[in-house]
């Protein structure tokens, strides 16, 4: 008899623990997160109503690796801060746009004491076969750090992605740019608009898209119709009977 053979005993009690660990963020209630300004506009319709996020096991644990990397790093900056090399501006620092409705709690601000200048921290972990393909931040993470510029008086940011696999990084200067907060501004306001008129704006993929496939709304935003164009989301006693047109906007 073999004395080893793959098993199913731990990992039924983690799925259990994932299961029931609430991963909803109380503090972006009513709010878009910095991280979330990239994502389609209907997502973040479904994010200002209120509507949960459904992760699966696997994503729970993704987040959680990116987390891991996250605390990585802040040991390092940490460190580097004892030598003296950095000053540690902000890390994990909450801030609100009130204007906005965004919220964003940035990795870190940091400056460098040899030249003096700041950069606003953004890290990353992504996949071996995107990692090798990079050659310039993904748009969204751009986004993402303009938020936060902006937030945290920041006009220099570096993104920096590790590769899951081998820990080899890779860092991108982002240098502020006006322009794309304007964007980010206009999108919202289209989606505050929609979402005043108890509207979703209409869906800007098909089913098949890789966004909606990985989106935590698919199930909401596909669901079948009910009645006349309308779809109620809504199944919790408080907000039992609202209805979203689904039509809008097409
Ligand atoms: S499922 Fe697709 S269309 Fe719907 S909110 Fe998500 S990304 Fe947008």
């Amino acid at each position: 008899m073999a004395i080893s053979k793959e098993t199913e005993i731990l990992a039924p009690l983690i799925a259990k623990f994932l299961e029931n660990r609430k991963d909803e963020r109380p503090e972006c209630s009513g709010y878009i997160s910095a991280s979330q300004v990239g994502k389609c506009p209907r997502a973040l319709a479904f994010i200002l109503f209120g509507e949960k996020e459904v992760y699966s096991l696997d994503v729970k644990k993704i987040f959680d690796t990116g987390h891991a990397f996250h605390g990585k790093i802040e040991k390092y900056l940490n460190g580097l801060r004892e030598m003296g090399d950095i000053t540690i501006e902000a890390m994990e620092d909450r801030k609100y746009d009130e204007k906005l409705k965004i919220t964003g709690k940035c990795d870190s601000v940091i400056k460098i004491n040899a030249t003096g200048e700041r950069y606003l921290i953004e890290l990353k972990s992504i996949k071996d076969a995107g990692y090798e393909w990079l050659k310039e931040p993904k748009p969204e993470h751009v986004g993402q750090a303009h938020v936060y510029m902006q937030m945290f008086d920041v006009r220099k940011a570096l993104i920096v992605y590790e590769n899951k696999d081998t820990q080899k990084m890779k860092e991108f200067l982002v240098n502020w740019d006006p322009k794309v907060l304007d964007e980010i501004r206009k999108k919202l306001k289209k989606v505050f608009k929609k979402v005043a008129q108890k509207k979703l704006p209409a869906k800007p993929y098909v089913e098949t898209d890789w966004q909606c496939r990985y989106c935590s709304f698919k199930k909401y935003c596909w669901a079948k119709d009910v009645g006349e164009g309308a779809m109620s989301i809504f199944d919790t006693d408080d907000r039992k009977g609202d209805t979203l047109d689904v039509n809008d906007g097409r």
